[in-house]
C-alpha cells in the first residue's frame, strides 16, 4: 500500500471542479500537491492561485503548459515566444518550479523546420527563465501528436536538446503515457538521471482502444502501461519529486468528480 505523500494532481483531471473546489477537495483526500493549468489559474490570476494552494498546504508542481512554438507565420511565433515569457513570470507568481513545455508542431511546417522553431522558442525564453529560477521541462509527446501538438517525440530527442543547451534549467518530463512504448525508455530515464534531468514524472494508463488521441487516458491500472517500473527506474536515477496524476477523459469528467477522485487515490495507491 502507497501512502499519498507523494500524490500530486493536475487540476485539469478533475476539469468540472473550478481550483478553489479542487484545492479543497485534493487536500481533504489527503493528496500533497498540485499542477495546475494555466486555464485554471487564470480566473484567480496566478498569484492568488499560488496562495490559495499554499495555503490549504498543497504544493505547486508544475505549471502547464508553455511551448507551442511551432508555426509557419513569424509574427505568430513571436506571440507564442511573449506568451511563454509571461508564463514564466506566472510560474513564479504561482511558485511552481518548473513549466512543463509542450514544444509545438503544425501540419504546415515541415518536421526539420518545426524542430528548429522548438530550439529556437527554447533559446528565446531560457534567459528569462534562469534569471527568475523557473525550470523548462520539456514533455516528450507520443508520436501520434508529431504533426499538430509536438514534434518532440522521444526522451533522446528531449535530452538532446537538454544536451544542446546545457542549462540546470532545462530538463525533462517523464510521462508514461508518451513513453511506455519506447524501446528505449529505461536507459534514456538512466540518461536523463546522471544529468539530474528529470524535472518531473506524469502517471495515467493507455486504454485500448483509444477512442480519443486527447481525451480518452486511462486510469492507473486499467491499461497496459508497466507504471511501477518505470517509476522504479525514475526514481533509481534520482527522482524524488511528485507523481503527478494527469487524466483527460470525458469519460471520467462525466462522473461525479469526488467518485472519480476516490478512485484516482484508489488506483495510485494499487497500481503505482
Ligand atoms: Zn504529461
Amino acid at each position: 500500500m502507497e501512502n499519498l505523500e507523494r500524490l500530486a494532481i493536475h487540476s485539469i483531471t478533475t476539469k468540472p471542479w473550478d481550483l478553489q473546489t479542487a484545492v479543497m477537495k485534493y487536500k481533504d483526500a489527503g493528496v500533497r500537491g498540485i499542477s495546475i493549468w494555466k486555464e485554471a489559474y487564470e480566473a484567480l490570476g496566478a498569484k492568488k492561485a499560488g496562495q490559495l494552494a499554499h495555503s490549504a498546504g498543497l504544493d505547486v508542481v508544475s505549471l502547464i503548459r508553455g511551448g507551442f512554438f511551432v508555426h509557419p507565420v513569424k509574427e505568430e511565433r513571436e506571440v507564442r515566444i511573449a506568451r511563454n515569457l509571461s508564463m514564466i513570470h506566472e510560474a513564479a507568481e504561482l511558485g511552481a518550479p518548473h513549466i512543463v513545455l509542450v514544444c509545438g508542431a503544425h501540419p504546415n511546417v515541415r518536421i526539420e523546420e518545426a524542430r528548429r522553431q522548438v530550439a529556437e522558442g527554447i533559446s528565446e525564453i531560457l534567459p528569462a527563465a534562469e534569471r527568475e529560477r523557473i525550470k523548462l521541462a520539456i514533455e516528450p509527446l507520443h508520436p501520434m501528436y508529431a504533426a499538430d501538438r509536438s514534434v518532440i517525440n522521444t526522451l533522446s530527442e528531449a535530452l538532446d536538446l537538454c544536451d544542446y543547451f546545457e542549462s540546470s534549467h532545462v530538463g525533462i518530463v517523464v510521462d508514461v503515457y508518451h513513453t511506455w512504448w519506447d524501446p528505449e525508455l529505461h536507459v534514456q530515464i538512466e540518461r536523463a538521471g546522471r544529468g539530474n534531468r528529470i524535472f518531473a514524472f506524469h502517471v495515467c494508463d493507455w486504454k485500448t482502444p483509444l477512442e480519443d488521441m486527447l481525451e480518452d487516458r486511462g486510469l492507473m491500472g486499467e491499461g497496459n502501461i508497466d507504471i511501477p517500473s518505470i517509476r522504479k527506474t525514475v526514481e533509481k536515477a534520482g527522482f524524488s519529486g511528485f507523481v503527478e496524476v494527469e487524466i483527460f477523459s470525458r469519460r471520467y469528467w462525466a462522473l461525479d468528480q469526488d467518485i472519480w477522485l476516490g478512485m484516482i487515490v484508489d488506483s495510485y495507491r494499487k497500481s503505482v
